[in-house]
């Protein structure tokens, strides 16, 4: 039987890592919540890079290493395809299929911050669901603007931009409501490709909002990819693997 070392963060790795015994390990960054309610041991913070984790996957003797954290995590999953690599062990990754625009959806994607903002200009009351990022260009919104910036925990705003601390699923209703209410021209997304954060993309097909869509970062290869958490738990399941 492998030991698994199971790094997490979405809500899909939660359900892997309920599903696994005491000699496995759910590893946090810290960001979110930490459940109390595993049989898995659940270990919190970062190791130190892509040599740490190697060390310590060879201190706790781990044999799988299994990435399944956000898609923009990109940080975590190169240290973790690295760390497996230099410790000989197999690193196996979930990776969420992203979304696709449907018809009626107005779509511009964009690779980082001075992009988006370039194509932010002909709009004036941008919605923002990218996390913390845009907080740190509160000072730079252009007097012609108001954003609404939706994060997981509220932050103070300024007379130009509202944060509201808010965690998924979200509900379409609510989703319309917030666009009706902040009378919304814009939405800034990543492409998660989450079920639970998808209802705004419906709302802005709805509205004929446009959707600035943050690119995916690129990943590393790893030994086994997987779609879905059944895929992994299928995987998981194969004689010798636990
Ligand atoms: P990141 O830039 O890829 O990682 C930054 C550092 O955080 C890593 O180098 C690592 O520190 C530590 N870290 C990240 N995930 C970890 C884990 N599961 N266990 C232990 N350490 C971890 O990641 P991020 O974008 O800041 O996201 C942080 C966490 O939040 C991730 O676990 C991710 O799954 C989750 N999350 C991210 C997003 C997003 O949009 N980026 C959204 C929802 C959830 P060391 O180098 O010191 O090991």
């Amino acid at each position: 039987m492998k030991r698994i070392l199971l790094l997490g963060g979405v809500t899909e790795a939660l359900a892997i890592a309920r599903t696994l015994g005491p000699q496995h390990i759910y590893s946090l960054a810290g960001i979110g919540r930490v459940p109390t309610d595993l049989r898995c041991q659940v270990r919190v913070g970062g190791f130190g890079g892509a040599e740490g984790l190697a060390q310590y996957i060879r201190e706790q003797g781990v044999d799988l290493l299994l990435d399944a954290t956000h898609p923009y995590a990109a940080q975590i999953s190169q240290n973790a395809a690295t760390a497996a690599r230099l410790s000989g062990i197999a690193c196996w990754a979930l990776r969420r299929p992203a979304w696709q625009p449907q018809p009626g959806d107005d779509w511009r994607e964009v690779s980082g911050w001075a992009e988006l903002i370039e194509t932010l200009k002909p709009f004036r009351r941008p919605l923002f669901t990218l996390g913390r990022e845009p907080l740190q260009h509160l000072d730079e919104i252009p007097a012609e603007q108001f954003w609404t910036l939706r994060a997981l925990d509220v932050y103070p705003g300024n007379e130009r931009c509202e944060v509201i601390g808010a965690r998924g699923p979200f509900l379409i209703d609510d989703e319309r409501a917030l666009f009706e209410s902040r009378n919304i021209d814009v939405l800034i997304s990543k492409n998660s490709g989450s079920s639970a954060t998808e209802p705004k993309l419906e709302v802005a097909r709805e509205r004929g909002v446009p959707v600035i869509v943050l690119k995916r970062p690129v990943l590393p290869g790893v030994d086994r990819e997987f779609g879905s958490v059944a895929d992994v738990l299928e995987a998981l399941s194969m004689p010798g693997i636990r």
